[in-house]
């Protein structure tokens, strides 16, 4: 969401005449946009404009503005304490990035905007053509939360839960395709509880996939309690959907879910999978873990592992609790250090060889890949499959933008590497 915004606030800034610019040095504004959700992301802010102090030390400082989560959630602390920073932002007030601009132009010091306006911003953004010209692109659907799980800061740095209206977004992904997407990810703190005067969010797949030259669709961040039915036929009946749904467990213990508000049971969990399977038995899923939550015991442990193993998600996103200011948990004794990371050590080894197996499966096998980028001056081409696996095939001709099938020769952790085996006359092989 961040990259969305980031992408935006280039947008909007043109307007004063500010232009992106990768020559740090030529920068007479520095804005920083910050992620709240990882640990110490505070003190990365401050280690991130000491590099920039040193950097302008023999030159005129820059305006610097601190913008995103932890602006929202750290502001006046971070004003406090270093003076370097000129002012701070919070996510839903970013259509006043301009006047704040404007205004330390003309020396006015310490501003801290960081109301929370979402109607505005967005109706400020609408009035701009979306500039992103990626060839698979990011669409902010809805923004903030109302679940208040107990670990996480969303609620208090983005505010309620809110949603754009589906013809503004028809007509935002409408030119993202214009300008050269074929792949839209839908984003939101919580995707799926998307509700534009009742219209949910399988509705508005329905209406984006209507637009000619878009090739695929995907969503992300989902909630397991707002995964109703009509999203689940969703996956049935649009064939632009990708068929890999990124859904936070958390924990594979009722308790635990219980002690962090996750408002759903594993059984409840459990039949979702169940449901979207039966659907289209090709689904897959990715998934969130907490390990070393407070409470959590060895027998809480031994169920997420147990979780994990049962519905073999084909890739997981791990990390130790770590507490985060304001929120509920905070205050809840931690699990010794050693035996979250050793737990944490177990999971992880048990992901990684359920999404090796997995990956061993596809080798010789036929994947559909959209190639979006030439990786430097090589005649080599980086794309995605069906479930966002990256793949690099060789190719002399230029695939950006093209769907081809590839066949997958070899992986790694984290790459596939094939030869295209249809669309082309002439072969390409992995290096
Ligand atoms: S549902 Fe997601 S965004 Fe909302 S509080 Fe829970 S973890 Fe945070």
């Amino acid at each position: 969401m961040n990259e969305y915004d980031s992408n935006r606030i280039k947008d909007f800034t043109r307007k004063i005449d500010y232009m992106p610019t990768n020559d740090l040095i030529e920068a007479n504004c520095y804005i920083l946009n910050t992620c709240h959700i990882r640990e110490k992301a505070t003190e990365k802010v401050y280690h991130d404009i000491g590099r920039l102090k040193k950097k302008f030390r023999d030159s005129i400082k820059p305006i610097v503005l601190v913008a995103g989560c932890v602006a929202q959630a750290e502001g006046e602390i971070l004003l406090k304490r270093e003076k370097y920073i000129d002012a701070v932002i919070g996510p839903q007030s970013y259509h006043q990035i301009n006047d704040l601009i404007l205004a330390l132009e003309k020396k006015n010091k310490s501003i801290n905007f960081s109301e929370f306006d979402v109607v505005e911003k967005f109706d400020n953004f609408n009035s701009l053509k979306n500039s992103s010209n990626k060839i698979s692109s990011f669409l902010t659907i809805q923004e903030g939360c109302d679940k208040f799980c107990k670990f996480c800061v969303v609620p208090y740095t983005r505010g309620p839960e809110f949603s754009r209206s589906v013809k503004e977004l028809v007509l935002e992904a409408s030119q993202l395709v214009e300008n050269g997407a074929k792949e839209i990810t839908l984003l939101g703190q919580n995707v799926n509880a998307y509700n534009f005067k009742n219209k949910r969010i399988s509705d508005l797949i329905y209406e984006i996939s209507k637009i000619k030259f878009l090739k695929r669709i995907r969503y992300t961040t989902s909630h397991p309690i707002d995964f109703t039915k009509d999203l689940i036929d969703a996956h049935k009946d649009y064939s632009k959907l990708m068929p890999l749904i990124h859904l936070p467990i958390q924990s594979g213990s009722n308790k635990i879910l219980e002690a962090m508000n996750r408002k759903h049971t594993i059984e409840e969990y459990l039949e979702i999978i169940h449901k979207l399977r039966k659907i289209n038995h090709n689904i897959k899923f990715s998934s969130d873990f907490i390990i070393g939550y407070p409470g959590e015991t060895e027998s809480d442990f031994e169920q997420t592992l147990k979780l994990m193993s049962k519905i073999r998600f084909i890739n997981t996103y791990s990390y130790i609790y770590s507490a985060r200011p304001g929120t509920p948990a905070a205050h809840l004794p931690k699990i010794e250090l050693n035996e979250a990371k050793k737990r944490l050590i177990i999971f992880q080894d048990s992901a990684e060889k359920i999404k090796m197996q997995y990956r061993k499966t596809l080798i010789n096998k036929k994947s559909k890949v959209l190639f979006e980028n030439k990786i430097n001056n090589e005649n080599k081409y980086f794309g995605r499959d069906e479930y966002f696996n990256s793949v690099i095939v060789k190719s002399d001709k230029n695939m950006i933008g093209q769907i081809k099938n590839v066949k997958i020769i070899k992986i790694n952790q984290n790459t596939m590497f094939g030869e295209i085996v249809s669309n082309l006359n002439q072969k390409s092989y992995a290096a």
